[in-house]
C-alpha cells in the first residue's frame, strides 16, 4: 500500500491542526506535514462519525435501562395478579 507523502518535503508523518480562517465563524482542521507544516488536506471539525458513535452508545445504554424498567414492571404486574 502506498504511504502518504508530503508533496513539499516528501515527509510521511502528518497531524491534524485546528486553525481559524479569516472571515469564517468555524475553525478548520488542517492535515499538515509534521516536518514542514504544508497543509495537505482538511477534516470536518464537526466529526459526524464520532457523534454517531456517541449516540449509538447512548442508545444502547437507554435500551439496557428500558429493559430493567420493563422487568420491574413485569414483576409488579405479576405480584398484583397473584395478590
Ligand atoms: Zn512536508
Amino acid at each position: 500500500m502506498p504511504v502518504p507523502t508530503c508533496t513539499k518535503c516528501e515527509g510521511h508523518t502528518f497531524q491534524a491542526v485546528e486553525q481559524s480562517l479569516v472571515g469564517a465563524a468555524d475553525k478548520i482542521l488542517f492535515v499538515q506535514c509534521v516536518v514542514c507544516g504544508a497543509a495537505v488536506g482538511v477534516l470536518d471539525v464537526h466529526d459526524n462519525t464520532a457523534l454517531l458513535k456517541r449516540q449509538a452508545a447512548a442508545i444502547e445504554e437507554l435500551k439496557a435501562q428500558v429493559s430493567q424498567i420493563d422487568a420491574g414492571l413485569r414483576r409488579i404486574v405479576e405480584y398484583l395478579q397473584n395478590a
